[in-house]
Order: structure tokens, then sequence, then C-alpha cells
């Protein structure tokens, strides 16, 4: 079976600089995949990549078996592709309800309303305060409406970025505990984290990138056991 997501040889620059120097990975159906590394070393150049927001220099990236990497994002959100930047990038003015309503934009079917439920499910806070503007919501408040707004478009595959950063240990927790609660409910999601154990603790496939480059692959569970992961990523010496 070929994977849901193929990136291969993608290189990426911002002019002259190369971000993304060659890097190959997949994600398969029903998986968790995490890109974990250091400030600067690409994960959200590849996110922003694989969302159509960036062009590649060179290199291909596939969805069910279909090149997207010369698509436009909106139509990429169409395919089944849905990403939760770096930043939350919620809509400060608007109400929660309406951020959420914004993830459903590409959805031709009427059945918004079972999606809002779902949202308001996974997060009741989200529904308790549906009518709020959204700047008013803490840090962890507007992760959890990022992830939701993102789940709004019924993706196949949903793209995370960072969604501890900035957290307290208790929101981070409990956002981590929805990102495996989610691929309980059998939702693909390629995870970019700094907060490598927590990421490779859910990660069924695990990619360590390094200046542009994969320097490590391997399971959830090896990179978790392995030296190099522990000693860089983990805090260990
Ligand atoms: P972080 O965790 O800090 O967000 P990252 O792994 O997501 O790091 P990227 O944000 O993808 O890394 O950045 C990769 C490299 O590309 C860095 O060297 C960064 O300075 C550079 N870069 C990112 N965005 C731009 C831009 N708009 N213009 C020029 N260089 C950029």
């Amino acid at each position: 079976m070929s994977a849901m997501l193929e990136v291969k040889d993608l290189v990426v620059s911002y002019g002259k600089i190369k971000a993304v120097k060659g890097i190959t990975f997949s994600v398969q159906e029903g998986e968790v995949v995490t890109l974990i590394g250091t400030n600067g070393a690409g994960k959200t150049t590849t996110l922003r990549t694989i969302s159509g927001l960036l062009r590649p220099t060179s290199g291909s990236i596939r969805f069910q078996g279909k090149r997207i990497d010369d698509m436009a994002a909106h139509s990429i959100v169409s395919l089944g592709l849905a990403h939760s930047p770096e930043g939350r990038r919620i809509f400060p003015r608007l109400t929660v309800e309406q951020n959420l309503m914004l993830g459903a934009f590409s959805r031709r079917d009427g059945d918004v309303k079972k999606d809002l439920k779902a949202a308001y499910d996974l997060f009741p806070i989200l529904g308790e305060r549906s009518n709020q503007p959204a700047g008013t919501f803490s840090g962890g408040e507007q992760q959890m409406l990022a992830m939701g707004r993102a789940m709004m478009s019924r993706p196949k595959l949903l793209m995370l970025d960072e969604p501890s950063m900035g957290l307290s240990p208790i929101m981070m927790k409990r956002i981590m505990t929805t990102v495996t609660t989610l691929k309980q409910q059998g939702t693909t999601i390629l995870l970019v984290e700094q907060n490598a154990q927590a990421a490779l603790n859910r990660a069924n496939q695990g990619y360590v990138l390094e200046v542009g480059k994969i320097v490590l692959s391997g399971t959830g569970k090896e990179l978790l056991a392995s030296d190099d992961v522990r000693k860089a990523y983990l805090g260990e010496d």
C-alpha cells in the first residue's frame, strides 16, 4: 500500500538560503508521525510547503498518490489535508465559533453542525465560550481552538505545528492527550514538536531534523531509546 503522504527529496529555499536540504519521509494512514529538531531545523518550513504556502525548489510531495507540490493551498485543504499552524493564527476579533466555521470553508456538504459538535466534544471549553472573542482566550485555549478549527475540514491528515509551544505543563498534557484521542478516532497526524519526549511517546514513526536534513529516523520507541536523541533532545547528559 502506498503511503498517505510521501515527501521525496524535498528542497525548500528562502532566496539563496536552503532551509530544507533534501528530505524524504512518509506518513501511513492511521499513524502519528513526528518531526522533531531544534529551532531552525526546517520543521515549520516543511509543513508550510506541504500545505502549499511555500513552493519547493525541488523534490515532490504526494498525498494519496497525487502530486500536490504545485497545487494552491485551498485545493490542498479540499483534498483533506489540514494545518494547525505554529503560533495558532486564530482571528482574535472573531468569536470562537466564527473561527471554527472558517475551518469548514472548503467543505461542500452542509453537515457543519455535526463537526461543530465534534469540536465542542473534543474541547468542551470551545462550546462553553462559543460567543467569546477568540483574542481573549489563553494560549492553551487558543491552541485548542486552532486544533478544533483544523478538524472542521474533516481532514484525512492533520498537521500540527508545535501545539505545545508556550503552554504550561498541565495544558501541554491536555493538548497531547487530545493528539492521542484524535489518533484513536482514526485521524492520521503529522506532528512537529520541540517537546521530543511528548511527541515520541505518541509517534509510530519519528524523524529527527537538523539544519534541514534528516539525521535519524525510527519508531517512536527506538528514538526515545537512542543515546543521541536522549542527549540532544531529552535534556540528558
Ligand atoms: P522553529 O522551531 O524555531 O520554528 P523550525 O525547525 O520550524 O524552527 P523553520 O522555521 O522551518 O525551522 O526555519 C528553517 C530555516 O529557515 C531557519 O534557518 C530560518 O531562519 C529560515 N527561515 C524561515 N523562514 C524564513 C523566511 N521567511 N525568510 C528567510 N529565512 C527563513
